[in-house]
């Protein structure tokens, strides 16, 4: 009897134990959190950066010692795929980012996790319970060819996230062949997808969404996918204390051509996490803190297996992704076309349009919808219940004259009514056109007269015939405010 009690003190004190160790460690993230900016590799500042970056932040680190690079493959063009190890511990752990070229959110928070991991300095035990737990195996850009041309498919024109049967891509291969050859038990396929998915139907963005993808079609539950499902749990759980409401999960269809499920299939408990958008963070630098703290949580629940106490039920509580927001939404708004006045909302979409060396991008706002927009949201909304669409104006004026021009005046000029300027004494330049507010126009009438689809989103909100709002491009210019700055505005 009293041995039986002892015995049970004994579990006690261990479940205390454990449970205050597990407080410990994830407050010891929480810290992390506070302390990224040490972290975050200054070198990668925008979501452009080239292989010739990886590869010379790769050669940083392993000159260091700390970490082991070795090349498992060329891509189509014969950039270098790069594999990297560090830690010793049991758990096999793989993580590979950025397979559609255009998708670099996760590359940038891998670096900075390795900078975390490298470091020497006050969070010295969560790093090395990290360490000595999980065995982890990275390939940052796995799609170099793809990054070089900001673009989804590999130069091969094929989509190497379904390309898991067929293996016809070089950089597919590459990930087939290594995942044979070390055999994680864990996976994580990071992504990023559109800015404009919401958590639910809401107006929360769907910063992070998450799939533990199936292995079949009837989607059926193992040890396997259930171990990836509780992963997930684990992480948008402390994600909620970041940014509550905007993580969602990702359609669970099984696809037999994607890596995900083919490799929850092979027995790896793969994640997919694919970063999305966020209030005015267009370089997703924001997402990828998130993405660093999600892997950080993650990492931290394998080393403690403290995953395995997730309830899959609660799996279903976490949004469904949709694609329901708008850049710009504009509500009752009153509209003249083909004689009719009438009210009614505008969803307005930038699409991105690549610079000629792939490094930056240009915008182009033009409006999507037209009509009741029930359930949808904006990252901006204009309640325009007593505003009317007006077109704007062009303003002649020689050359000499724009170059001149200062944004405040070129902000008094919208006020009047003007959202162009046409040149007398010259032709313009065509296409995105940066530090402006006022657009150029070789045009000698302003053709956007009325919202219509597809066309560009440049147009004064008024009323009693005084603008109030300025659309500039598909970005929204509140005129009773101080002047200030667009991306980009166009040269027609
Ligand atoms: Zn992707």
């Amino acid at each position: 009897m009293i041995r039986s009690n002892s015995l049970l003190l004994c579990a006690l004190l261990l479940t205390m134990f454990q449970a205050a160790m597990c407080q410990v460690n994830l407050k010891s993230v929480d810290q992390v959190w506070d302390h990224y900016e040490r972290y975050k590799e200054p070198v990668i500042t925008n979501r452009f950066f080239k292989h010739t970056d990886v590869v010379s932040l790769i050669k940083k680190h392993t000159t260091s010692g700390l970490l082991i690079s070795e090349e498992i493959g060329l891509s189509v063009k014969g950039r270098s795929i790069n594999h990297l190890t560090l830690g010793t511990g049991k758990t096999k752990v793989l993580l590979w980012s950025q397979m559609h070229g255009d998708e670099s959110t996760a590359t940038m928070a891998l670096f900075d996790l390795f900078n975390f991991l490298v470091a020497d300095d006050e969070h010295k035990d969560l790093r090395k319970l990290i360490l000595s737990s999980l065995e982890l195996h990275i390939v940052p850009m796995l799609n170099p060819d793809g990054a070089q041309q900001w673009k989804r498919r590999n130069d091969l024109e094929i989509d190497v996230n379904r390309d898991a049967r067929m293996l016809v891509t070089p950089e597919g291969i590459a990930l087939m062949n290594l995942a044979k050859k070390i055999k994680p038990e864990i996976g994580f396929n990071l992504h990023d997808q559109s800015t404009l998915y919401a958590a639910g139907r809401t107006d929360n963005t769907a910063t992070l969404s998450f799939l533990a993808p199936a292995y079949d079609y009837p989607k059926s539950m193992n040890e396997v996918r259930k171990r990836a499902t509780q992963l997930i749990l684990t992480m948008n759980k402390a994600l909620q204390t970041k940014v509550p409401g905007k993580i969602a999960k990702y359609d669970d269809a099984f696809d037999p051509r994607c890596f995900g499920d083919t490799f929850q299939g092979m027995g790896i408990s793969t994640i997919l996490i694919e970063s999305g958008g966020y209030y005015a963070d267009p370089e997703k630098q924001h997402i990828r803190k998130l993405n660093f703290y999600a892997l950080l949580n993650a990492f931290v629940s394998i080393a403690e297996k403290t995953y395995a106490s997730q309830n899959l039920a609660d799996y279903q509580e976490i949004p469904e992704n949709s694609r329901s927001l708008y850049d710009v939404l504009v509500r009752n708004v009153s509209i003249n076309k083909e004689g009719i006045q009438f009210r009614t909302n505008l969803g307005i979409v930038r699409s991105q349009i690549k610079s000629s060396d792939f490094g930056s991008m240009s915008y182009n706002g033009r409006i999507e919808e037209l009509g009741d927009v029930e359930l949808t949201h904006g990252y901006d909304e204009i309640e325009a219940s007593s505003l009317t669409f007006t077109p704007g104006n062009i303003k002649l004026m020689r050359k000499s004259e724009w170059e001149v021009l200062s944004p405040q005046q070129e902000l008094d000029l919208i006020r009047e009514g003007y959202l162009f300027v046409k040149w007398t004494d010259a032709a313009s330049p065509v296409g995105p056109l940066s530090a402006r507010l006022l657009n150029l126009t070789n045009k000698a009438t302003n053709t956007i007269q009325s919202a219509s689809i597809g066309q560009q989103a440049q147009f004064l909100l008024s009323r009693d015939g005084k603008p109030v709002y300025a659309l500039l491009n598909g970005y929204v210019l509140d005129l009773t405010k101080d002047v200030t700055a667009v991306p980009n505005v166009f040269g027609y």
